[in-house]
Order: C-alpha cells, then sequence, then structure tokens
C-alpha cells in the first residue's frame, strides 16, 4: 500500500476515534449519567466536536487528499475512498467560522424555545427563533452550492446524490396511490387491537426483546441493549454497536418494535467491515439505507404473519394470561391496524409516508422562500386535513410535534420513507433470491436473510451510493412501485379489499 494511502487512514482513523469518543459520552448521557453531569457533559462534547472539526478541515488533510486524487496506483475502493473524503472535506471547507458558530447558537436558542412552546403550546414562543434559522439555512444552501435547487444541498447531508426532483415523482406517487388506498381501508370494519394494552410485566417484556435479538443474529458480544426514554442505535466501531428500548408496561407495541427497528440499525453497523475502521468503505451509506435496514426487520419481517407464527407462541408463554384466547393471526391483525393519526412517531407503517410528504412539501416550500415561518401553523393543519382528514387540534400535537426543525435538520425528514421504500424493494428482491424465504422466518431459521443482506448491503460500507446500490441489488432504481405492491398484498388481506 503507498505510504501516502497509509498517512490518510491514519489520519481518517484519528479523526474517527475522536468522533466515537463522543460517541461513547453521548450513548452514557441517555443511558445512565446522574443528572448533574449535564453541564461539564455538554462542555466535554463540544470540546471533542471542536478537535474533529479542527483534524477534518487541517490543510495537512486537503494537500494529502488532493495528491491522492490524483494518484492513479490506487484501487477502485481506494479511489473511492479519497473521492468521499475529499469531497466532505470540501464541504467543511465551505463554511466560515463566523456561519459555524451562529448556527450552533441559533440551534440550541431554537431548541430550548421549541420545548418550551410545545409544552405551553404556543407556536409564537419558537417563531421569532425558527425564521431566525430558516433564514441561516437558506444561506447554508448558497454556502454549499447546488445546481438544480436549493433544497438538494440539504438533503445531500442526509442523503447524497439524492435530488429534491427524485423525491418529488417519489411523493407524487405517495399522494396518487397510496392516499388512494388508504381511503379504501378507512371505510372498512377496524380490527381489534385491544388486547396489546393489558398489563405487560417490564422484565418479561425486557428478556423477550433480547430472545428476538438473539433471533435476528445480533451479536451481544459487540453489543449490548439498555433502557432510554427515546430508543436509539449507536457505535463506536462494528464490534461496539449498542441500541436501546423503551418499555410501556401498558402497551406491548412499544417494546417490539422499538427492539426489532434499531435491531435492524444495528445489525447493518456490526455488517460493516471492521478492517474499514474510520474510512469511508467502513461506514453506512446514507440515512435512507440505514433506515431500509430497520424498517426492513421491523416492517417486512416483524409485521409478518409468518414472523409470528413462530413467535407468538413464546410471547404467550411470558404473557398467558393476556394472550391465552388471541391466536397468531389476531395479534397479526392488532399490529396492523391503519388508521389517520395526528403523530408521526405512533403511526401505522402507511399512513406515516403522509406525514413525511406533509413535511417535505413544507420544508421544499421554506428553503423556496414560498411560505414564511408564520404560515406554518395554518399550512400544517390545512395539510393535515387533505391528506389524514384529521382536524388538528393544538400546535403541540401539530406542527410543534418533532425535535428535528429546532436541531436544523431540514432534508432529513423524507429519509424515513425513503428507508420504507428501499426496505421494500430489497425484500422482494430478497424473496427472489432466498429459497423459502417466507418458511424460514417461520421456523425462526432468520440467518438466510441475515446473511444476504451482509453480502449484498452491509459488506460494502460506502463504496456503492444509494442508487448504485440499489440497481446493483434490484436491477433498477428505487422504485415505489415495490412498496405499493407489498401494501396492497397485505392490507387487501388484512381488511378484506
Ligand atoms: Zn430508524
Amino acid at each position: 500500500m503507498n505510504s501516502n494511502y497509509q498517512n490518510y487512514c491514519a489520519y481518517m482513523r484519528k479523526i474517527a476515534d475522536v468522533q466515537f469518543a463522543a460517541g461513547v459520552l453521548n450513548w452514557d448521557q441517555e443511558t445512565y449519567m446522574p443528572s448533574k453531569g449535564t453541564n461539564f457533559r455538554a462542555q466535554q462534547l463540544s470540546t471533542l466536536a471542536g478537535i474533529a472539526h479542527e483534524l477534518a478541515t487541517k490543510e495537512e488533510l486537503g494537500t494529502l487528499l488532493n495528491k491522492l486524487s490524483k494518484d492513479t496506483s490506487l484501487t477502485e475502493k481506494e479511489k473511492r475512498n479519497i473521492a468521499q473524503s475529499l469531497k466532505n472535506y470540501n464541504q467543511n471547507k465551505k463554511y466560515t467560522t463566523a456561519f459555524v458558530e451562529e448556527l450552533s447558537k441559533t440551534i440550541s436558542e431554537t431548541f430550548q424555545a421549541w420545548q418550551k412552546a410545545k409544552a405551553n403550546n404556543n407556536f409564537k414562543i419558537y417563531a421569532p427563533h425558527l425564521k431566525k434559522l430558516v433564514q441561516l439555512k437558506r444561506k447554508e444552501c448558497e454556502l454549499l452550492g447546488y445546481t438544480e435547487h436549493p433544497y438538494d444541498a440539504l438533503i445531500d447531508q442526509y442523503e447524497p446524490e439524492t435530488k429534491t426532483k427524485q423525491l418529488e415523482i417519489l411523493f407524487a406517487d405517495v399522494k396518487n396511490q397510496l392516499v388512494e388506498f388508504v381511503k379504501q381501508i378507512a371505510e372498512k370494519p377496524q380490527n381489534k387491537d385491544n388486547f396489546m394494552f393489558l398489563n405487560y410485566n417490564k422484565d418479561k417484556q425486557w428478556n423477550f426483546g433480547i430472545d428476538i435479538l438473539k433471533q435476528m443474529g445480533y451479536d451481544f458480544e459487540a453489543g449490548r441493549q439498555d433502557i432510554s426514554s427515546h430508543p436509539f442505535t449507536t457505535n463506536f466501531s462494528s464490534e461496539d454497536v449498542r441500541v436501546t428500548t423503551r418499555i410501556n408496561e401498558n402497551d406491548i407495541n412499544e417494546m417490539i418494535w422499538s427492539c426489532i427497528h434499531e435491531g435492524g440499525h444495528a445489525l447493518y453497523e456490526q455488517g460493516l467491515p471492521a478492517s474499514e475502521y474510520g474510512l469511508p468503505s467502513g461506514e453506512y451509506i446514507s440515512l435512507g439505507i440505514h433506515e431500509s435496514q430497520s424498517r426492513l426487520w421491523e416492517n417486512n419481517v416483524g409485521r409478518s404473519l409468518a414472523f409470528w407464527n413462530f413467535n407468538f407462541n413464546k410471547l404467550k408463554e411470558y404473557f398467558p394470561e393476556n394472550l391465552n384466547n388471541i391466536s397468531s393471526k389476531d395479534f397479526y391483525r392488532a399490529m396492523n391496524i391503519v388508521k389517520p393519526s395526528l403523530i408521526r412517531t405512533s403511526a401505522d407503517e402507511l399512513t406515516y409516508h403522509f406525514h413525511v410528504l406533509i413535511r417535505f412539501e413544507i420544508e421544499k416550500a421554506l428553503i423556496e422562500g414560498k411560505i414564511e415561518v408564520d404560515d406554518l401553523p395554518s399550512y400544517w393543519n390545512t395539510k393535515y386535513k387533505e391528506y389524514l382528514n384529521i382536524d388538528v387540534p393544538s400546535d403541540s400535537q401539530g406542527v410543534l410535534q418533532d425535535v428535528h426543525w429546532s436541531h436544523g435538520s431540514f432534508g432529513y425528514f423524507p429519509t424515513y420513507s425513503l428507508g420504507s421504500f428501499y426496505a421494500a424493494q430489497f425484500f422482494s428482491q430478497a424473496k427472489k433470491e432466498i429459497k423459502n424465504l417466507e418458511q424460514e422466518i417461520e421456523k425462526g431459521n432468520l440467518n438466510p436473510l441475515l446473511n444476504w443482506l451482509r453480502e449484498n448491503i452491509h459488506k460494502h460500507g460506502k463504496y456503492y451510493n444509494a442508487t448504485q446500490l440499489c440497481e446493483k441489488i434490484t436491477g433498477e432504481k428505487l422504485n415505489f412501485k415495490y412498496f405499493m405492491d407489498y401494501a396492497k398484498q397485505k392490507y387487501s388481506d388484512l381488511y378484506n379489499i
């Protein structure tokens, strides 16, 4: 290996060391840190973020990357790593220190204002801060540059090389096909799910969750599960990937879906090549692809009848008093109730995408300057009526429900839907390539699926971008048809349509 490339690897690993150290502190903050630890923890995190940023923008790195980008002796994988690192380096260089400081200050003020506004159901507390933040985001688009649409610059931070135009096509499909289908479901009688909300002992739920993670192939020697108020996955290398879950004793859904969802994220991280630590070839492709892994396990596997034909009896052994007269089919029906609702995070797997569609339309209009922050509450409520046929009773349950905008995360929401759509397309291909996949799931054997994901997705790191990966695996670009076919097949049966 040439010595410049070796220096590059060593340099990138140093940056990763600092970032992952911050990751450990973050994980600790969300799980075990005593309440008085907050102040110094914030300082420690900000110091580490500063060090990582300094390393990532040093001239020394730029010189090395530029030299390597002209080196024709590199392998294809090495070239791809250099191209990705150089792109990041150049992006980082576009931000002036003054801009970064102003953005970070505005974000922390906006976040605080959002918390207050949500608690008091008062959008006016949030509006002046959000206005400032939106101005900065519009400025950021100009700083970063774009060829077609300013929003492209923001999407690129979460879903590299995906354009506003592609999202417009996808969400037009959601609007034209899925909205109509959900209307048909809404006219049908609803399935029962009252037994999901009986008392489910915490410790037994925990044990069942661990059983499921083991069945999925999550490696407990390279990870652990803890409790946190918002479930998440974090990693400090592919050999230390941690998940958290949340348990509600009066709603078995929360633990089951967070466990499988985070487990899916974690399997992706555990499957990235450890030998590529700190390099793009050892990283996930995009948030959309990350989410495709969590959603594939959560929805395509976890919300299937085959999966519960195997697991329902196990759950029943833990909770015979609650589930005695319930069949796996009843349980399957209950977990797949489709019903328009107010809150994105608790939406079913179909109407979920209307929540994302609304946020996408709003973000795009905001960045284009077609609407302003003061228009948000009424704009939001009109869209909820239009797509979900729901009246929003308060801004707390409406435009104030998500944290994302207060963090300045514009362009993030679409990745949630991309995740489900990629998942449907990948899963459809897996069914073609894995012999008797459904029967294997029904036997509790999830290994063939995990191996397929490892081989086709995980092991490549960031070598391909999302579109290239999708074409390589399925022979075509992301196509909404696969999600719609999955939805129609599953829910026509569930609702007798
Ligand atoms: Zn997720």
